[in-house]
């Protein structure tokens, strides 16, 4: 099994390039402004190969304005690169892609990520939804949105898609290996799974600052703790202290430019992951190392 440590800034991957991991990621699956100009991230693939290290690179959800942006960045990418894999984000940049794709003469290989590959069990309160329903409709629920043979014969055939990209969550491992026997690498993102994605990026609203001036502070997590909720039970609606009943469903959030993640650690990895996530805004290079030391002894 693969490790992937994933970022998107020079200064963090040449701190980071000597851990015993196989793959960069660069990228975000959620944010333009976090794909580095095409110069930086040929700088990027050339460390990557002086280290022996797999590179790939993480195109995001792309909103109309950045379209051009980004299909002229996986162009370039493709023209000046023998080698690597591409995970899209965006079925409308995907669809862009397909020619580029199926070319013969390209040796990249593309993958679906997170903002694609979606399941309901990334909802925190999941158990609470599916707690009265039979077995038959939790194991419908308990897997991810590629687990349907036609679209991912479709993925495959019309789009060239190699790999998929799952959020690692333990209650729907057995859709991994259904993905993987129908021909496609796995890649998990593990231990921060992505609950929300929101158009405008929060952290730079929190800030009080426009995009793209937040790409630095949308390195760092805001941790997110439930304190109070809206009662709209009230004559004049206000805010109150939740019940335990109702803390005890909602867990910590994290929220990191304009994505919600929750904290779901693992303690075991399927058989069927090819390659696992680590999104360094969650570590620190401590932590990271450790994870990676932690990884190599469980597979
Ligand atoms: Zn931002």
């Amino acid at each position: 099994m693969e490790i992937e440590l994933r970022n998107s800034i020079l200064k963090k991957v040449e701190n980071i390039i000597h851990y015993d991991f196989n793959v960069i990621g660069l990228g975000s699956e959620s944010c333009p402004h976090k794909l580095p100009a095409i110069e930086e991230i040929l700088k990027i693939y050339d460390i990557a190969s002086d280290h022996d290290k797999k590179f790939r690179l993480i195109t995001p959800i792309t909103p109309q304005s950045s379209l051009d942006f980004v299909l002229n960045t996986i162009q370039q990418f493709i023209d000046e690169t023998s080698n690597g894999d591409i995970t899209i984000n965006d079925l409308g940049v995907l669809h862009a892609c397909q020619e580029t794709i199926l070319n013969e003469k390209t040796n990249h290989c593309f993958n679906i990520g997170l903002g694609i590959v979606v399941s309901l069990a990334q909802c925190a309160w999941i158990d609470h939804i599916l707690r009265d329903e039979s077995n038959f409709i939790r194991d419908a629920y308990l897997k991810t949105n590629m687990n349907h043979d036609r679209k991912i014969r479709f993925l495959q055939e019309y789009y060239g898609i190699k790999g998929v990209e799952v959020p690692y969550i333990p209650k729907i491992e057995k859709s991994f290996s259904e993905l993987k026997n129908k021909g496609l690498e796995i890649i998990a993102q593990i231990n921060y799974i992505p609950v929300a994605y929101a158009r405008a990026c929060h952290t730079a609203r929190f800030y009080k600052i426009r995009p793209p001036n937040c790409v630095n502070k949308c390195e760092d997590t805001i941790k997110i703790k439930l304190e109070e909720i809206f009662d709209l039970t009230q004559l004049i609606p206000r805010y109150i202290k939740p019940d335990p009943d109702v803390k005890k469903l909602i867990p910590d959030f994290w929220l990191v430019g304009n994505v919600l993640y929750r904290k779901e650690l693992i303690s075991n990895i399927s058989d069927s992951v090819d390659c696992v996530v680590l999104d360094s805004r969650f570590y620190s290079n401590k932590e990271l190392k450790s994870t990676i030391e932690w990884l190599s002894t469980i597979t």
